[in-house]
């Protein structure tokens, strides 16, 4: 045993949400014994187009000592309850994924095969009637879960849309009053030093700045990650072949939608975020079946409200880097990969990774064993998260688009094939706890999708067929109460913002 020789100072390149966040979270983990720099270029603009989250975003909030009512007054924000799919499967077919268990288990089985064996007995059930989350997004409700958990089985999930141009800010703000140095600086590149590590980052003007750990949160670019240590790239575009997305904010509707809107169009899909005061909108696509042009077009002609400025193009290649930390170095955010924002995951895997860097905190000798498992782990969540974002497209029925019969003739990953052999074949899919999208959430899609199972769990068939009636019969007027009672998503933010 030598001991540990703690880590004294922190360099993090870029000032985007990942920057931010890792500096408003760290500089609160660490306190004042870590010296913690960011590092941003005026000149060099954000991506800041990451506007929907999922609900762990609470929990990077109350990590990072921030108030989270003051952060939705301050960063335009709204609630998201659930996405809302249109045409996905085919035009003008819909179906949710809410955030939130469903309200029910019954001798800890789970509802989705109460649901099932109700529908091999011919029941017709609405979704809605058996899930909180979707009742009130519906409707255009909102209410604060009841926190004596009077609510039977409980959650009503819910998440955040916000402006990420101001959470930047936000976060900024909170960062530097906890001692975080920002400076506006470009860097050109890295000097390496002992065993390929980073010894400084060295600004245009020759200005070299030092550190024990470097954090790449410079985006695309991966100025340290890719272009100083020279990281390669697992490149999935085989599989999520959209590789652009068009953006344009328009004016405020009232009315203000507590869900992501994701429309499927010809060459991918496009998304449709109300914040308090105004509405995101982009459609991400595959440059191989549309030009930017028409998907330029095809935006601007299904917005609901005047577009407050011209349109963007962004481009992308859906993956990740092999390692994303290296030596003294740790991707975070867009230098890190990217997965299409199809179910928001990307700002909740720059929580993810800060987190995990965590876990594995190293001291100055930079252990390799704790990158190996971080970057394991990081694979896994990548992997994991790409399947899901495939049990949306590769089962759709739009038949005769050409991006459409593409993605339902991929060859999928054979993590993918697994999972549904055992969805299709019994119900299940089994994920392990510390995977974000469990298994209620493939059931969502898959069923929303239009996949059903050859049978489902008999232990749910333990309840005699009257019991589980009425059980099903009670959840529902229960959650048919509580949405009817519930105020409006409009209401309730006027509540929030001047209390
Ligand atoms: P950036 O925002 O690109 O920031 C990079 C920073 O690095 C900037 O401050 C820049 O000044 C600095 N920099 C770069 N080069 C230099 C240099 N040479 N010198 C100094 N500084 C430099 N995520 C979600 O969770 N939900 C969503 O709904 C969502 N939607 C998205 C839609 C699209 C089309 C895209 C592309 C992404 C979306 N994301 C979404 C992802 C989300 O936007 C990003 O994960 C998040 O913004 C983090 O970006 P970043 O901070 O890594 O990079």
């Amino acid at each position: 045993m030598t001991g540990a020789e703690p880590i004294r100072s922190i360099a993090i390149v870029g000032g985007g949400t990942a920057g931010w966040s890792a500096a408003a979270l760290l500089s609160r983990v660490l306190g004042p014994d870590c010296r913690i720099t960011l590092i941003e270029s005026s000149d060099i603009p954000t991506v800041g187009v990451g506007e929907a989250t999922i609900p762990p975003i609470f929990e990077f909030l109350q990590l990072a000592g921030i108030d989270e009512l003051d952060f939705i007054r301050h960063c335009q924000a709204t609630f998201k309850l659930a996405i809302e799919f249109r045409d996905w499967h085919h035009v003008g077919h819909r179906y949710w994924h809410p955030f939130g268990n469903l309200g029910l288990t019954i001798d800890q089985r789970p509802f989705s095969h109460f649901w099932w064996a109700r529908k091999a007995a011919g029941e017709h059930l609405d979704m809605a009637d058996f899930c909180p989350p979707i009742a009130l997004a519906r409707d255009h409700k909102f209410a604060f879960p009841p926190r004596d958990g009077s609510y039977p089985g409980g959650a009503v999930g819910f998440a955040l849309h916000f402006d990420a141009g101001l959470v930047a800010a936000y976060l900024r703000r909170h960062a530097e009053a906890a001692g975080v140095v920002r400076l506006d600086r470009r860097i050109r590149g890295v000097d390496l030093g002992r065993e390929g590590h980073i010894a400084a980052v060295v600004c245009e003007d020759g200005e070299r700045i030092e550190a024990d750990l470097y954090l790449d949160c410079s985006g695309f670019r991966g100025l340290l990650i890719k272009e100083g240590l020279g990281t390669g790239f697992v490149d999935w575009s085989h599989w999520l072949p959209c590789d652009r997305a068009v953006a344009v904010p328009s004016a405020h509707v009232p009315d203000r939608t507590p869900y992501t809107v994701s429309r499927a169009q010809e060459a991918g899909w496009q998304w449709r975020i109300a914040l308090q005061n105004r509405v995101g909108n982009g459609y991400v696509y595959a440059s191989r079946f549309t030009d930017d042009d028409r998907a330029a077009e095809v935006l601007l002609r299904s917005l609901d409200a005047p577009a407050l400025a011209e349109p963007r193009v962004l481009r992308f290649t859906a993956g990740h880097r092999e390692r994303t930390w290296v030596g003294n170095c740790v991707a975070i955010g867009l230098s890190g990969g990217f997965l299409e924002p199809l179910e928001s995951t990307s700002i909740h895997l720059i929580h993810t990774g800060l987190n995990r860097l965590l876990d594995y905190w190293p001291d100055r000798h930079f252990a390799p064993e704790l990158a190996e498992a971080y970057n394991r782990e990081v694979a896994d969540e990548y992997a994991h998260i790409r399947d899901f974002l495939l049990l949306h497209y590769y089962p759709n029925a739009r038949h005769g688009e050409p991006f459409w019969d593409h993605m339902r003739g991929l060859d999928l990953p054979d993590s993918l094939v697994r999972k549904m052999a055992l969805f299709t074949s019994a119900g299940r899919i089994v994920s392990r706890r510390r995977e974000l999208f469990a298994d209620i959430s493939w059931f969502f899609v898959a069923a929303g999708m239009g996949l059903e199972p050859r049978t489902f769990d008999p232990l749910v068939l333990k309840a005699p067929a009257d019991d589980l009636a009425g059980i099903m019969g009670q959840v529902r007027d229960v959650v048919r109460a509580y949405a009817a009672a519930a105020p409006s998503h409009d209401a309730i933010l006027a509540r929030v913002l001047d209390p």
